[in-house]
C-alpha cells in the first residue's frame, strides 16, 4: 500500500497524537508547530492548566497504548464539591457505579508526554517555531514561516490541527465553495488562580473532587494537582456587568470580591491580587464548521474544526475521539481519503455540534442549576438510579463515561431524561419522597 506523506499543522493535543497514530500505520509524518517546543520552554502560567479526562479521551489513549502512561500523571476527581455561601460543601459522585470518574491532568505534561511518545518514530519529524501563515487548500500546498524565512510543504495530505485561529480553517473560507463557518464568543471570559498546598504539603481542599462555587451569573471551579496544588477558573463577564472582570480593576475591589463571594478561595490564596492582576483573561466561545474536508486533501480536525467552551470537560476528549475515528476510517478505507475524509465529516459533525451544544448547557448547568436544590436532589436520584438500574446512564454519564454513546445520542436521550427528572423532582423534597421505581418506569417511556 502506498502511503501518502502527511502535513499536520499543530503540535498541540490532537495533532501529536495523531502523528502517533498514523505514524503506527506506516505514514510518514511531518508536523509543523507554531510554538518553541514546550519541552525547553518555561509553560506561562494563567493559562488552561490542567483538564478533566474521561472516558472518550482514555479509549483514544488506550488505542494507541498509550492509557496507562497518561493516567499515571492524572488525579481521579471522583464527585463534584459544590459550595454555596455559608453552608457546608455538598457532595455529588459523578456516577453511581463503581469506577467511574474524571481525571485531572496538567495540559502541559500532557502534551510533553505525547511530544516524547512521537519522539519515539522514526516516521515522525517535528518542526517547532513554524507558523502555517497559508494554505493552497486544492494543490495540497501550506507555507510556514520560520525565523522569517518561508518553507513549503506539498504533495502530502493536510491536516490542520492548529486550534481556534486555524490557518487552515481560514484557508477553507476563502478557497472551499460552500464551507460555513459561525462563531460565537460568550461574554464571559475566564482566569486562573492558583491555590497552594497547605505549609504542610496536604490540599487545600478534598483532592478527590471537582470544586464548584456557583454564583449565579459567574462562578469559580477548581481542579486538584499531583503537586498538591489546586488551579481555580474564575468564568465571569468581561464587561457591561457587575460584576465583570472590568470592574474587578484594583486591589480593593478583587479583596472585597473574592472575600464575599469567594471567601474560601481567598482564604487560601496569599499572594491572590497578585496573581489576579498577573494572569491574563481568556476568551471562550463556540466555533462550528462545515464541512471538515476539502476533497481527499485537507481536513480539520480537534479545535481547528470545533472549539467549544470548556464547560462539560470534553474539547479534549472530543479531539481525541476524532483522532480514534480517522484511524478506524483508515483501517477500514486504507489511503482512499476521499472516501475517508467524506465519512470523516458526516460521522463527526453531527456529534461534536452536539457537544458543543451541551457544552454551553452545562455552563447554566454549573454556574446556577448545581446550586438549586431541585438540581441537587435530581442529582441524587440520578446517581441511585445509577446503582440500580443497569439500563440507566445519566446524561452526564453517557457523555462522560460512554465512550460508546454518540454524542448526539448522549444529547437528546439526555435531554429528555433531565427534563422527566428535574419534573419529578420539583415535587419532592428528599430522596426518601422519591419512588425509585415509579422514576425509572418513566425514563423507560422515553424513546
Ligand atoms: P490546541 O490544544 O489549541 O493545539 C493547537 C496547536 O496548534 C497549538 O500547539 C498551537 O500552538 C498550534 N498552532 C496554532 N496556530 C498555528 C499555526 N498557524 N501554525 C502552526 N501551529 C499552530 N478539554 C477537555 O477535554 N477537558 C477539560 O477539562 C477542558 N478544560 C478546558 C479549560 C479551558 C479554560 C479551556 C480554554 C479549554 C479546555 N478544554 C478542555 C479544551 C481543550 O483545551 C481543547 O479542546 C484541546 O486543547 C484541543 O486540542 P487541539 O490539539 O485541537 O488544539
Amino acid at each position: 500500500m502506498h502511503t501518502p506523506p502527511i502535513t499536520i499543522i499543530g503540535a498541540g493535543l490532537s495533532g501529536t497524537l495523531l502523528a502517533i497514530c498514523l505514524a503506527q500505520k506506516g505514514f510518514n509524518v511531518t508536523v509543523y508547530e507554531r510554538r518553541a517546543d514546550m519541552r525547553l520552554e518555561h509553560i506561562p502560567a494563567g493559562r488552561s492548566i490542567n483538564l478533566a479526562l474521561s472516558s472518550r479521551g482514555i479509549h483514544a489513549l488506550k488505542q494507541i497504548g498509550l492509557e496507562q502512561q497518561m493516567v499515571a500523571i492524572a488525579l481521579p476527581m471522583h464527585e463534584r464539591c459544590i459550595h454555596t455561601i455559608g453552608n457546608a460543601p455538598v457532595h455529588a459522585a459523578y456516577s453511581g457505579r463503581q469506577g467511574e470518574y474524571i481525571n485531572s491532568i496538567s495540559r502541559s505534561e500532557l502534551n510533553i508526554a505525547l511530544l516524547n511518545e512521537a519522539n519515539k518514530y522514526s516516521n515522525i519529524t517535528i518542526h517547532f517555531n513554524h507558523t502555517c501563515t497559508q494554505v493552497q487548500v486544492a494543490a495540497g500546498i501550506a507555507t510556514f514561516t520560520h525565523n522569517h524565512t518561508t518553507i513549503t510543504a506539498s504533495n502530502s495530505i493536510i491536516i490542520g490541527t492548529d486550534g481556534a485561529g486555524s490557518a487552515l480553517r481560514n484557508a477553507f473560507e476563502v478557497q472551499v465553495p460552500g464551507f460555513t463557518h459561525t462563531q460565537d464568543i460568550l461574554p464571559h471570559g475566564y482566569k486562573e488562580l492558583n491555590i497552594p498546598p497547605l505549609p504542610n504539603g496536604d490540599f487545600a481542599l478534598s483532592k478527590s473532587a471537582l470544586h464548584i462555587w456557583p454564583r449565579g451569573s459567574y462562578m469559580c471551579i477548581a481542579l486538584p494537582n499531583p503537586s498538591g496544588d489546586f488551579t481555580v477558573t474564575l468564568f465571569l463577564s468581561k464587561q457591561d456587568s457587575t460584576p465583570s472582570f472590568e470592574q474587578l480593576s484594583n486591589p480593593e475591589a478583587i479583596t472585597q470580591f473574592f472575600t464575599t463571594q469567594f471567601p474560601e478561595i481567598a482564604q487560601h490564596i496569599p499572594n491572590l491580587v497578585e496573581q489576579y492582576l498577573a494572569n491574563p483573561v481568556g476568551q471562550l466561545g463556540t466555533l462550528l464548521c462545515a464541512p471538515y474536508h476539502y476533497k481527499g486533501q485537507c481536513l480539520l480536525l480537534g479545535d481547528a474544526a470545533h472549539a467549544i467552551v470548556p464547560f462539560y470537560g470534553q474539547g479534549m476528549n472530543c479531539s481525541f475521539e476524532d483522532v480514534m475515528v480517522l484511524s478506524q476510517l483508515i483501517n477500514d478505507y486504507g489511503t482512499d481519503f476521499t472516501t475517508i475524509f467524506e465519512l470523516y465529516t458526516s460521522l463527526r459533525k453531527p456529534n461534536c455540534d452536539a457537544i458543543a451544544q451541551l457544552a454551553i448547557d452545562n455552563f447554566y448547568e454549573m454556574r446556577d442549576a448545581t446550586a438549586n436544590p431541585t438540581f441537587q436532589l435530581k442529582r441524587q436520584v440520578e446517581t441511585k438510579l445509577e446503582q440500580l438500574y443497569p439500563n440507566y446512564y445519566s446524561k452526564y454519564s453517557m457523555v462522560t463515561f460512554r465512550h460508546n454513546v454518540p454524542y448526539n445520542v448522549a444529547r437528546d436521550k439526555g435531554r429528555a431524561q433531565d427534563d422527566v427528572l428535574m419534573q419529578y423532582c420539583s415535587t419532592k423534597h428528599n430522596l426518601a419522597d422519591v419512588d425509585l421505581d415509579q422514576v425509572h418506569n418513566l425514563l423507560l417511556q422515553l424513546k
